[in-house]
This record gives structure tokens, sequence and C-alpha cells, in this order.
């Protein structure tokens, strides 16, 4: 039996089965020259023929999923591909890895070399194929298939690779990698799977199908339990489903103070599967809708996403405001057609990328633009924005866009609310220029965190640095708050720090009266915020803002919550 201990992302007990996922090999492929090209040829042919077998055993559950198979059929049947990894082997003796990864790169530069967009927009298939022969050449099957009740166990797991899994069979996720406010934690919080990360070396300790058991709200694991533990997780998981379903029994509460100050609670969502979770936590609208999720599912087909804003738009009705972001790819979140950056958190990153590609971005103003025609709810927001020249770019090409759908006759609200995120220190510390652009504000805590201490988010060896009550952070909320309410512009939180009831006392006194959350957040802290005393959360705030370091802040807010 061994215990281990990461950080906790989503709450619930879990004992179960792992299914242990390692990337490992295939980032290493080593670049070696063979003594034996016939064996290294008929390596390469025998895992050709493995993965078309396992992509033939994968039945879609969608068009995109068989057009996703169909390009990995078509590159693993292409002549010109196979005899370009042949000539590799044969001719200059490399190994089947490093052949298939050498050509590979010379197939995707002449794809985008073709300017042909249809295979611009499908290069994550391409690269999917390459991991796939890769995986079989070095004898390890690449498939993330979970086909039966499994907790999973990876080094690392990107946004796209949670999403392909049947995740009715994911019981719960242990990483190696990966912190509160990295990408896979967001999914795993919105998807509601008990999750912990940051577990250093647990993929390599625990093995396939070894008896784990977990704790996400503790960030504790123990693997091989003895029947001793096994008991006592049964016990915290009776714990766990009674305060769930306290909280359940409250969201058809207003969030309201004591002394009667009403919060708003919003909903943030990654796609339709969030909308059932949103409205039944009784949110009052879509703070923060994360289309980059959609694209990186699915870039090719943006009638699809159309669709499913509109949907929305449609279900969330007059709850509230529906706020879709536009795509905030890059970083973590890579989609195809982007290519790996030395510095992808401070590189070519959501409207970075979008007024680069054109093409993708009008298609997404356009389907948005459809969207707010189904409903007046329907808002736009732009990430990453960093200061009002950009925004400025950014406002024009959203009229040129206008001005295309006015002459194509496509319907839509001209009156269209219209924000920006607030997520980059030179954001905030202009925001009293940017609000004269704008009609709303939501500071993404998760960046704004990052890049004002500069610390990694998605870094488990410097998440102890991640200091959310740092008072630099704090300053900045409390100036962005002022700032926009001076302008009359509405500000709100949708980073991860709007979900954690711990800080609601602080949010709520330093002036924000919208929060967005993932669904079950908004459980959690509208049971807060119905305890707190607003008057005495502003007093809470002020001496907070006068406090010297995040420790003091942090034993503050501790103690705060200890008698409030
Ligand atoms: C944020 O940065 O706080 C935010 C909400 O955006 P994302 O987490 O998607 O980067
Ligand atoms: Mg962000």
């Amino acid at each position: 039996m061994i215990e281990k201990r990461g950080i906790g992302v989503f709450p619930g007990v879990v004992t179960g089965h792992a299914a242990v996922f390692r990337h490992t090999i295939l980032d290493n492929v080593e670049h070696a020259l063979t003594e034996n090209p016939e064996i290294e040829l008929s390596i390469f042919e025998n895992a050709v023929k493995s993965v078309l077998a396992e992509i033939h055993k994968i039945k879609p559950h969608s068009k995109e999923e068989s057009d996703m198979l169909g390009i990995y059929e078509a590159m693993l049947s292409d002549p010109d591909y196979l005899a370009l990894i042949q000539d590799n082997i044969k001719d200059r003796r490399y190994t089947a890895s490093w052949a298939v990864e050498a050509a590979t790169e010379k197939y995707v530069s002449a794809l985008i070399a073709l300017g042909d967009s249809y295979f611009a927009e499908r290069i994550t298939d391409i690269r999917d194929a390459e991991v796939r022969l890769l995986s079989a050449i070095a004898g390890i099957s690449s498939d993330v298939i979970v086909d039966k009740p499994s907790v999973i166990v990876a080094d690392y797991l990107t946004p796209s690779e949670l999403m392909q899994m049947d995740r009715s069979n994911v019981l719960g996720l242990m990483l190696d990698t990966g912190g509160l406010t990295s990408h896979v934690a967001i999914l795993a919080h919105s998807e509601e799977i008990p999750a912990i990360l940051g577990l250093g070396d647990i993929s390599s300790i625990v093995e396939d199908d070894a008896v784990v058991a977990m704790d996400g709200k503790e960030g504790l694991v123990i693997i091989d339990p003895d029947e001793k533990t096994i008991r006592s997780f049964r016990a915290r998981k009776g714990i766990a489903t009674r305060t769930e379903k306290e909280l359940r029994e409250g969201a058809t509460l207003p969030a309201e103070t004591l002394d009667g100050h009403r919060i708003h609670l919003m909903c943030n969502i990654e796609g339709l599967e969030g909308l059932d979770g949103a409205l039944s936590s009784g949110a009052e609208g879509i703070g923060l809708f994360r289309t980059e999720f959609l694209a990186l599912q699915n870039f090719g087909d943006e009638e699809n996403k159309a669709r499913i804003y509109e949907e929305v738009a449609r279900r969330m009705g007059d709850s509230g405001p529906v706020t879709f972001r536009t795509y905030d790819l890059g970083g973590d979140k890579m989609a195809d057609g982007m290519t790996a950056e030395e510095n992808p958190i401070l590189g070519w990153r959501a409207v970075r990328f979008c007024m680069e590609r054109k093409d993708i971005f009008r298609k997404q103003l356009i389907s948005i633009l459809r969207a707010s025609a189904v409903s007046p709810s329907v808002r736009l927001m732009f990430p990453m924005i960093s200061g009002s020249e950009e925004l400025l770019e950014v406002l024009a090409f959203l009229d040129e866009v206008k001005a295309e759908c006015r002459a194509d006759g496509i319907p839509f609200d001209e009156n269209m609310k219209i924000g920006t995120m607030i997520e980059t220190p030179s954001a905030a510390i202009t925001t009293d220029i940017l609000a004269d652009y704008v009609d709303f504000m939501s500071i993404g805590t998760n960046d704004l965190i990052q890049y004002t201490i500069a610390v990694d988010r998605g870094n488990e060896r410097i998440a102890h640095l991640y200091r959310p009550l740092h008072p630099a952070v704090l300053r900045l909320m409390k100036y962005v708050v002022d700032e926009a309410k001076k302008k009359g512009v509405t500000v709100s939180i949708c980073g991860e720090m709007a979900g954690n009831a711990e800080y609601a006392p602080l949010l709520v006194g330093l002036g924000f009266d919208e929060l967005s959350m993932t669904a079950h957040s908004v459980l959690e802290v509208r049971k807060r915020i119905r305890t707190l005393n607003a008057e005495s959360c502003v007093d809470f705030a002020d001496n907070v803002l006068s406090l010297r370091d995040a420790t003091s802040i942090e034993r503050a807010l501790k103690d705060y919550n200890g008698k409030a």
C-alpha cells in the first residue's frame, strides 16, 4: 500500500481499477541508425497493419469522428507517405520510429505548402495517426479507449485526449503533472470527474489494473489499499455523498448575503454537455463559454458549431447572459495548424492566433453573430487582450464581419454586448482605457495570476508559487473593478478563483457582484454567500489590501472563514 498526495482538483471519493496511459516513449523518439533495415521494415509494416486494424475496430459516434478515422486511413494507405518511410529505412538506415517521425514532418510541411485548407485543418489528426504508428512500433497501444469503468492514471493528458474518452467510464483522474488551473483540470471540474493532478510519478508506479483509492477533495491517493483502507474510503464516500445532496438542495435559493446583497452566479461551460449542469445549478447565465474546446474536438465543421451556439442561446432563454468567448487557442490548447513554440504561454495564443487566421476567426464570429439572432442574451468576449490597440483591431474586424453579414442577409443582434477579458497585467492596468470600448469585462484570474507573478499555471513544480492572494493580484483586481464600475462597465470574474467558496468573502468585499464558475462551484459558492454579510466583507477586503504578502492574506482569509 502506497500513499501519495497531489493537487485535488475535483472532489469525490473513488475506489477502482487503474487504466494507465503514458506518452513518454512517444515524446522521445531515438534518432538512431539501424544495422538491420529489413527488421525495421517489417516492424514498420506490422505497425501499419496493427494501426489499421485498431482503426477498423473503432465505431465512430459522430460524423467528425468518422472523418477523423478517414484521415488516419487515408494517410496510412497513402503510397507517397509509406514510400517516404520505407526509403528512410532502406536508404538512410533510420530506425522505424525515426523514419516515421522524419517522414511525417515532411508530409505535414508538404500539406501546409499546398495551401489546401481542408488538409491544413486536419494536421492534428495526422499527428494523432503518427502517435498511433509510433506506439505500435514501440509495442504499446495508443488508444485512449476506456472500455470499462476505470480510474485514469497518466503522465499527462491533453484536454482533447480527455474529451475523446468515453467519460461514462472515467471514474477518476490521477496525473503526474498539471496544476489547479491547467485546462485539463478545468475540464475535469466541469465534467465533475474526481481528479488529482501534480502527483509526480504516479503513472510509473501504478500498474495497469491495480486497485487505487482517491479522495479528490483532499488530493489523497492510495495505491493497492488494504481492506481497512477500503472500508475507510467507503465511509469517506458516504460523507461526500451527503454533502453533495445538501449542496444540490440549495440550487433554487438566491445567492444573497445575509444583509440582502445579491451576487449573480453564472456558469463556465466548454460545450453543450455542460448546459444541463449549468441549468440545474440555478446559474443565472453563462459567464464563459470556452469555445476553443469545440474547436479542439473538430475544427472543420463550422456549421455544427454554429448549431451548438444557437442551441445554448435558445436553451438558456432569459436565464441570463450567454457569453461566447472567441477561440483561446494556443498555450496548452494546441489546434490544427499550430506548431510547438519555445514559450507558448507568451506566444501565438487567442486573439493573436485569430487575427492571423482570419479565415477561422471570421467563421467563428459569423456563427456567434447568428446565435445572437436567437436570443438577446448572447454576448461576445475576446480573450487575452493586452491593450487598447489590440482590442480596437479586433473590434474593427468584428465590424467588418458584421458588414459582411448585413450584405449577405445574415440576421444578428445589432446591439449584442461586447466584452473583453482581463487576463494580462497590461489589460488590468489599462482598464480605464479599455472600458471605453466595451460593454462588459471579465477577469480571467487563471491567466492574470500566471502573468502577474510569472508562474506557469500548469507547472506542478512551481504550483506553490501560484498565489491567487498575492497582493499584486488583489491590487490589480481591485483596480479593475473600481475603474470598470466608474465607467459603468459591468465586471465579473470567470477564472477558477471565482469558483472557490473560500475566496467568496474577499471577492464580495472587493466589489465583485458577478462571478462565473463550473456548475458544481455555483452550488458551493452560493451556499457560502448565503452565510456572509456584505458590509463586513468590504471591511475585511479593505484590511486585506493593506497586508504586505500572500501568507498574511491567506492567514487573514482563513481566520475570516473560520469565524464568519
Ligand atoms: C482565465 O484565464 O482565468 C480564464 C478564465 O481563461 P482560461 O482558463 O480558459 O485561460
Ligand atoms: Mg485565460
